[in-house]
């Protein structure tokens, strides 16, 4: 029955009893259990999916019409609370806690029969781009188990690209769908800021904060996030009314307006064989007739400052609640309590991992009085700027291509002493939370260390359709090209 390919070719092979929801539910239980030593899952849901997959067939003998993701195995970041399950945001301070009411996507996405199978590793609360910084261990690359499956949604990169399940949610603060999917040779998507309500989403920050899909095809993350997309009166953050993405209407004749920024092809710390790999596709898609122009981003060395000052000052307020009264851990509860101040000290300095730590105290230190100006004042202006050049960008242009990252996959433990490294490699991805735009990673290379890199499209705010349009029309097209794509 396998290898999956499709959602849609999965519920035609139910459809015609080629396999049931229980085979299906075994065959991923299965799958996890092989590639435990990847380290993918925090929690596995395995009884109850047996059990929703056994009403699944029981629904589908009765001949009730199939829901629009009827036995889709599903896996989520473990910072998407699902009610009665645990959520730990891959952190000690949140060990054993149970979410109390389930994340609207999860609401959503169950509410069409999806099965979701369990919960995936990542970096602690999302703070990172390598899954090393999680308290459940570093997660590895199925392609490689020397190096890292990139973060901070590893575990559901790994997952999909391992085949434990059919497809997962991740989240995006500032590349953390579309990195770890470029390290992994899948697809990534982080749709529009608000697009996709953030309710029941452990918060990093909330001003870049989104949650993505990652999968094997654009029909399936635009089913996904037809599905998942649109208000919500718990989140006054989402976007009023819905985007309809599916089915995709792509139109292979349609010419498409593409910048690409220089600065970014000629970024010194890009590496040379991706630079060369997206300026072939690019003359590719100036010879297929396309408009393909370089427009200059100077701010481009200025992305990954704003992006770390901004999003640790919001880090640093929104993990206050981790105090051991309201959430988290409480530090030895025998020992008395000598005061509030040292109780809290106590409580998160056993709870918060080291890069956590170091987050809370850069963002309190920029928003701190002395500093406001100096930094978090100047991010917020540099933020404003990027935003004013993208919206005059996409006046002209209906999308950007760039990299996704300068690298491939790092081996694994090679940064963990230098935390400014990691943070530089996150140039490509970041620009698209600060100024909320949609952005997906496209698995179309392999590198000659082995190692899979991708394509990187946004387009502007709300055109997601436009992205996935674009996205299916270049797979397709690098398909019939057979370049050095994987897919
Ligand atoms: N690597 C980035 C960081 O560490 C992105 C994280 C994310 O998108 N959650 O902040």
């Amino acid at each position: 029955m396998f290898p999956y390919s499709t959602i849609g070719r999965f519920h035609l092979g139910l459809s015609r009893n080629e396999y049931s929801c229980v085979e299906t539910v075994r065959y991923y239980l299965t799958q996890i259990e092989k590639n435990s030593r990847l380290n993918a899952f925090t929690a596995v849901y395995s009884a109850e999916s047996l059990e929703k997959a056994a009403r699944l067939d029981e629904k589908r003998k009765r001949g009730e019409p199939l829901k629009r993701l009827h036995g889709v195995i599903i896996a989520i970041k473990d910072v998407i609370c699902y009610r009665d399950h645990p959520v730990t945001a891959a952190s000690k301070i949140l060990e054993r806690f149970t979410s109390l009411y389930s994340a609207t996507v999860v609401e959503r996405l169950l509410e069409e029969d999806a099965i979701i199978i369990g919960s995936c590793n990542c970096d602690e609360f999302a703070m990172g781009s390598t899954n090393e910084n999680s308290a459940y261990g570093r997660v590895l690359n199925a392609l490689d188990e020397t190096k890292v499956p990139g973060g901070s949604s590893g575990g559901s990169a790994v997952a999909v690209q391992a085949g434990m399940c059919m497809a997962a949610l991740g989240s995006d603060t500032g590349g953390s769908v579309r990195q770890p999917a470029d390290f992994c040779g899948i697809l990534g998507f982080k749709p529009t800021y608000g697009a996709i309500s953030r309710y029941g989403l452990v918060a990093y920050a909330s001003s870049f904060d989104q949650i993505g899909i990652l999968a094997n095809s654009t029909e399936d993350i635009s089913l996904l996030f037809d599905v998942m997309n649109g208000s919500d009166e718990y989140d006054s953050t989402a976007l009023p009314g819905k985007i309809s993405a599916f089915p995709l209407q792509v139109d292979a004749k349609k010419k498409y307006r593409i910048a690409y920024f220089r600065d970014a092809l000629d970024h010194r710390s890009l590496d040379v064989e991706i630079g060369r790999a997206l300026t072939a596709t690019l003359e590719e898609l100036k010879t297929a007739g396309h408009l393909v122009e370089a427009v200059d981003f100077s701010l481009i060395d200025y992305v990954v400052p704003a992006y770390y000052v901004l999003t640790t000052a919001e880090a640093s307020s929104n993990l206050g609640r981790y105090d051991g009264i309201r959430f988290g851990l409480r530090a030895d509860p025998e020992k008395p309590i000598e005061n509030i101040a040292a109780f809290y000290n106590r409580n998160r300095s056993k709870g918060f991992g080291t890069e956590v730590k170091r987050r809370i105290m850069l963002g309190t230190f920029v928003l701190s009085a002395g500093y406001y100006d100096a930094y978090y004042r100047k991010a917020q202006q540099v933020r404003r700027m990027l935003v004013e050049s993208t919206n005059q960008l996409f006046r002209d242009y209906d999308a950007i291509i760039l990299p996704t990252c300068p690298s491939t996959a790092f081996p694994l433990g090679d940064n963990t002493n230098d935390p400014v490294a990691v943070y530089l490699a996150d140039i490509f991805t970041v620009f698209a939370n600060l100024c909320g735009l949609p952005a997906i990673s496209l698995p179309f290379f392999k590198h000659s260390n082995g190692m899979p890199f991708g394509l990187q499209v946004m387009t502007n705010k709300k055109d997601d359709v436009t992205l996935l349009q674009l996205a299916a029309y270049l797979i397709e097209n690098n398909k019939s090209r057979k370049m050095t794509g994987l897919i």
